[in-house]
């Protein structure tokens, strides 16, 4: 059983791409530059900003964040993104998801130059990575991918299950995972015997967003475990009963624990498996910086 150590393999990115970033100033005079649309007040959305906004700094990415109110209206919007698609200085895009409900995410989406979509949700980019023609990828799964390459984990003709069809985590992953030359299974809520399609899993992937979902009686011994979900627990019994020591004493100080959406004894029986916290959450906002990066590089013919 061996921890897939999501803070090791985001610190040694981290390290290459503070590097790269320095080399191609020297090369081009430009560092790369992404900028993020805020649209409302949402506090956890507001949080993850500031998050990227720090974490683009430490790295000498030129960032940008431009908060909109909630009542500002689809036309300013799309008129923004249009202004940014046109500007030379900014390489990656990024409007914060969920927009405030009154707005079409799909159509304001849309707008978006595909070329500076860092996310990768426009559907030019979905379409790109279904017919494997592109090697950047949504923040999420890219993270999980270079966790598994890090830990020299070969996924050709491996059964991977991913549980939840969701087009930030679940669905690319899909894809992604069919080109790497696993066979793929994508669960969702609708799917008969789920237990049964998750115990032939060689891998599986769980983005689901329900706490230890994922019991120890679905899953075979050996399986590789990717826990995606964050759920933050506040009633002390199902802090008790799901989340790991570790999250048990941080609980009686600060009142809430934190657990996937595997159960933690389901761990016991994988030969590697991605901690929460400590896994996946920490390689998703470091694919930023590095999809910014690898825009900056495609836009001037940069290999
Ligand atoms: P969504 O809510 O968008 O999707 C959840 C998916 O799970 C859906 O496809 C849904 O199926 C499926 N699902 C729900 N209930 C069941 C069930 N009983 N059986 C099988 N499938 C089920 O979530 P996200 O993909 O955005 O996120 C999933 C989790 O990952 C959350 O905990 C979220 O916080 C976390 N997350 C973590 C990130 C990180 O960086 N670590 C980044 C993004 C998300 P259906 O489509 O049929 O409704």
């Amino acid at each position: 059983m061996t921890i897939l150590d999501g803070k090791l393999v985001a610190a040694e990115l981290e390290e290459q791409m503070g590097k790269e970033i320095l080399s191609l100033k020297e090369k081009t005079g430009k560092v790369p530059g992404l900028t993020v649309i805020i649209v409302g007040e949402d506090p956890a959305s507001q949080i993850y900003v500031r998050n990227k906004d720090r974490m683009a700094a430490s790295l000498g990415v030129n960032s940008h964040i431009i908060r909109m109110s909630e009542d500002v209206g689809e036309a300013a919007i799309i008129a923004e993104i249009n202004r940014l698609n046109n500007d030379d200085d900014v390489d990656a895009v990024l409007v914060q998801l969920p927009l405030p409900a009154r707005y079409d995410t799909w159509k304001i989406l849309d707008y978006l130059d595909p070329s500076k979509d860092v996310d990768r949700f426009h559907p030019a980019n979905i379409g790109m990575i279904s017919v494997n023609r592109t090697k950047i990828y949504p923040c999420t799964p890219f993270g999980i991918l270079k966790i598994l390459e890090r830990y020299n984990i070969n996924l050709s003709g491996k059964h991977a299950v991913v549980v939840g069809r969701s087009f930030i985590v679940g669905k690319p992953m899909a894809a992604m995972l069919t080109n790497l030359d696993a066979t793929v299974t994508l669960c969702h809520s609708k799917t008969s015997n789920l237990g049964e399609i998750i115990r032939q899993g060689d891998v599986v992937v769980a983005a689901i967003g329900k706490p230890g979902f994922v019991t120890a009686d679905m899953v075979k011994d050996g399986a590789i475990l990717i826990d995606v979900g964050m759920n933050y627990l506040e009633s002390e019994a199902d802090v008790m009963a799901l989340c790991e020591e570790d999250q048990i004493k941080k609980f009686r100080k600060r009142g809430y624990g934190i657990t996937g959406d595997i159960h933690k004894d389901a761990f016991k029986k994988s030969s590697y498996y991605t901690p929460v916290p400590g896994g996946v959450g920490l390689t998703t906002v470091t694919m930023l910086m590095y999809n910014t990066i690898q825009l900056f590089k495609q836009r001037r013919g940069i290999s």
